[in-house]
């Protein structure tokens, strides 16, 4: 048996993590949120602190970082760094997203694979944890620079992805037209059209139906199961959504579809106030097929206004989907949100509160609901893509949503389970962190150091 606390186990891996990964910032925090939850879940498991676990667990298996050369409309040549972080491949192949922004850098990515760990270990499929992307600013790119850059990547890329090894899909930058042609060039590259190499594709060539709404769609079925636990719903609840990418607008639009009215949508500039409820086919006209600002909304649509700058936050709402990066919410705008009646935040984005505002908000009786939880539907149904590709099956819409509907009820009845669990229930915080964990840490001891 051990003699070392649960405590002073928590303890001294924190230490290691910091002195391995000095100004990792993002990286750490979402380290720490994990660690400062995992007390009582070592104590019921004694095992997992002899086998070392978390130790492993805070390492990745193998980074790669590299140099993506492309050519810009001007016959410039441009460079920029790409990343594919392989966290944890114990339950599965390391699956995660891809993500193109400027803000992309080690300390983001890392905190993005290690998340996807627990994230993929409570969808109840057998992916591990990954992530990548690079620090490409895609924003005023044409179609054509797009291409080049993904063909770049990909160039690097494809030696370690493989539909048994990584399967990487779309993040923030990241879509459709980024996968289809990251995908060509995986094919060009290897000769061979293996399908389950990206999640995400077109649904004419592999892609999954509701893919592209699944992480939104399972957002709102979330806090439908938390709210329902409480004998609350959405019906006639005004949502306050930030983003107005891929996640936000299936966010808004599954609100309205559910009977609640999602008010507004946000981008770096500003945000946008529709009391009428965001007319989710003039969003994505704008952000989809024109890839244009969200302050083109307000233009657009009578009655409703643009704020510049600010944050969704000021509006009051009875529900809070953050959807657009991390650490967006903070403590002034939990303060905000509070003030404005809210009673429940769904993340819909990966970390986007921090942790002094997530605190503030569940001492104020807030149902929390992290993006681990929260957002897991999105790479379930990468999951559920990976199956009909290995199957050469296709499901239809009504078939993925229900499944993606029933991946969402278990989701939360997991974390709710393990929240009762070790001792604080409705804490989904402690819950998501923990139902993950144990699967990830017994599929880890079973297969030995
Ligand atoms: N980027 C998404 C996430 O944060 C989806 C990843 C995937 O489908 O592999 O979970």
């Amino acid at each position: 048996m051990s003699t070392v606390t649960p405590e002073a186990h928590v303890r001294a891996i924190s230490e290691i993590v910091e002195r391995r990964n000095p100004n990792e910032t993002e990286f750490l925090q979402a380290v720490h949120e994990v660690l400062d939850t995992l007390t009582p879940v070592l104590a019921e498991h004694p095992e997992f602190i002899e086998g070392d676990v978390l130790d492993r667990l805070v390492e990745p298996e193998r980074l790669v970082m590299f140099r993506v050369p492309w050519v810009d409309d001007e016959n410039r040549v441009r460079v920029n760094r790409g990343y594919r972080v392989q966290f944890n491949s114990a339950l599965g192949p390391f699956k995660g997203g891809l993500r193109f922004h400027p803000s992309v850098n080690l300390s983001v990515v890392k905190f993005l694979g290690f998340e996807q760990i627990f994230k993929n270990a409570l969808t109840g499929q057998r992916i591990g944890g990954g992530k990548g992307g690079a620090d490409f600013d895609p924003r005023g790119r044409s179609d054509h620079e797009v291409m080049r850059f993904c063909q770049s990547y990909m160039t690097e890329l494809y030696r370690y992805i493989g539909s048994q090894t990584d399967v990487p899909a779309g993040d923030i930058g990241v879509g459709g037209r980024e996968i289809g042609y990251l995908f060509g060039q995986y094919r060009r590259l290897t000769n061979g059209h293996e399908s389950g190499v990206l999640t995400g594709k077109g649904t004419g060539w592999g892609g999954a139906e509701v893919r592209t709404q699944a992480t939104g769609y399972g957002a709102v079925f979330f806090a439908q199961e938390m709210l329902a636990r409480t004998g609350d719903g959405l019906e006639g609840r005004r949502a306050i959504v930030s983003g107005s990418g891929n996640v936000a607008i299936y966010v808004i639009e599954k609100v309205s579809q559910s009977g609640g009215r999602a008010i507004t949508a946000s981008d770096s500039s500003g945000y946008v106030v529709d009391e009428q409820g965001i007319d989710v086919e003039l969003l994505k006209q704008i952000k989809e097929v024109e890839r244009g600002r969200i302050s083109e909304y307000a233009e657009r649509r009578p009655g409703s206004r643009y704020v510049a700058g600010g944050a969704v936050w000021e509006v009051p709402g009875d529900l809070a989907f953050p959807c657009a990066t991390q650490n967006e919410l903070g403590l002034e705008g939990a303060r905000s949100l509070l003030d404005g009646g809210v009673r429940a935040v769904a993340e819909g984005a990966n970390m986007p509160t921090t942790p002094e505002a997530v605190a503030l908000l569940q001492q104020s009786g807030v149902l929390f609901a992290p993006g681990k939880a929260a957002n897991a539907g999105g790479v379930a149904t990468s999951a559920l893509e990976m199956s009909q590709n290995a199957s050469r099956d296709r499901w239809d819409f009504a078939q993925s949503e229900e499944r993606l509907q029933r991946i969402m009820r278990d989701v939360h009845a997991a974390s709710y389970d393990a929240s009762e669990r070790y001792g604080r229930p409705g804490d989904y915080v402690l819950g998501a962190n923990a139902a993950g964990f144990v699967t990830v840490a017994r599929a880890m001891l079973d297969q030995g150091v």
